[in-house]
């Protein structure tokens, strides 16, 4: 992370006065000290408090009333230029990388990783090289602006690499199943904390979302979600999908929850904010909540066989 004498040094040059901090759950804690170096330099700092999971969800209402907004944790998502990004970089040994080779079963791979890895790529590409792998790492977008960058919300720097194998290295499936299912290549999983290396099929995944899709085809009103979110609010995509069906009512929410969702009591949403909400928490929700895609394959825009990840683009 930025020292906080170069945050401070920043700050006076953009002559700010007033400071929001804002950081994800993990690195809440990490918020005091910070603000108690940038008091102690002469700044007004406010802490903003509410949850936050990315740079998505950006608390502009803060930054009305302060001159910047420290942003802990995560890269832009989107330009807004009164915000400082310090994002939060996990090393590992990038020789594990090694343990992956015997799973490829070509001699080109494509690599992809999440925001606080990605300063490790130029490393494990050197040492994927050495081992006698040509290594394709694709440009940064708007959206994951780093080398091979990608988000639970944007897989373009895997699709970018073009390649028919890819090896993404991280914690977790959610990220190289969605890699998989928009990119349609052989994807391997490195985890560097277990050494785990798996293959990621998301047919699984592809056979449940169809399963969810028929239930919810039995719903005789459907909530299309909205977020107000600064990088989340797809308006215009949810006014679309709402003309596809009489049976469709905007919601707009700003944290999706079990509760908030059987308080409003309908038998079925449609997630239009963080694609993530409807993949990966769906076990959390009492009714089936739908891709924007999935909602177009019930009202028969779409076929199953044209089934995309969510993204937001
Ligand atoms: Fe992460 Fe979801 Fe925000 Fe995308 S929309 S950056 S996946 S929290």
């Amino acid at each position: 992370m930025i020292a906080s004498s170069e945050l401070i040094a920043e700050l006076k040059q953009r002559r700010a006065c007033r400071v929001t901090l804002q950081a994800p759950e993990g690195l809440k804690r990490r918020l005091s000290e910070l603000a108690g170096d940038l008091r102690s330099a002469g700044f007004t700092v406010l802490v903003s408090g509410d949850p936050c999971y990315g740079a998505c969800d950006l608390d502009l209402e803060l930054l009305r009333d302060t001159d910047v907004l420290i942003h802990l944790g995560h890269a832009p998502v989107d330009s807004t230029d009164r915000v400082i990004y310090d994002i939060f970089r996990m090393d590992f040994d990038p020789t594990v990388v090694l343990e992956a080779v015997p799973f490829f079963t070509t001699r080109r791979v494509g690599l992809v990783t999440t925001v606080q890895h990605v300063h490790l790529i130029p490393a494990v590409s050197c040492i994927l090289e050495e081992a006698g792998i040509t290594v394709t790492v694709a440009e940064g977008t708007d959206r994951t602006p780093y080398p091979g960058q990608i988000l639970g919300c944007s897989f373009e720097a895997a699709r970018r690499t073009g390649a028919s194998e890819i090896l993404y290295l991280g914690t977790g499936v959610f990220h190289p199943l969605g890699v998989q299912i928009a990119t349609g290549a052989r994807v391997i999983a490195c985890d560097p904390y277990t050494k785990t290396i798996e293959e990621i099929n998301g047919e699984r995944l592809l056979r449940r979302r169809h399963a969810l899709i028929e239930k919810a085809k039995q719903a005789e009103e459907i909530g299309i979600l909205v977020s107000p979110k600064s990088g989340q609010a797809r308006r215009d995509l949810a006014a679309e999908l709402a003309s596809l069906s009489p049976k469709a009512t905007l919601i707009q929410l700003r944290e999706v929850t079990a509760d908030q969702l059987l308080n409003l009591g309908l038998p079925c949403y449609v997630n239009t904010a963080c694609p993530r909400l409807a993949y990966d928490d769906q076990v959390r929700w009492p009714v089936p909540v739908l891709t924007p895609q999935e909602f177009e394959i019930l009202c028969g825009v779409r076929k199953f066989e044209e089934y995309e990840v969510d993204e937001i683009r």
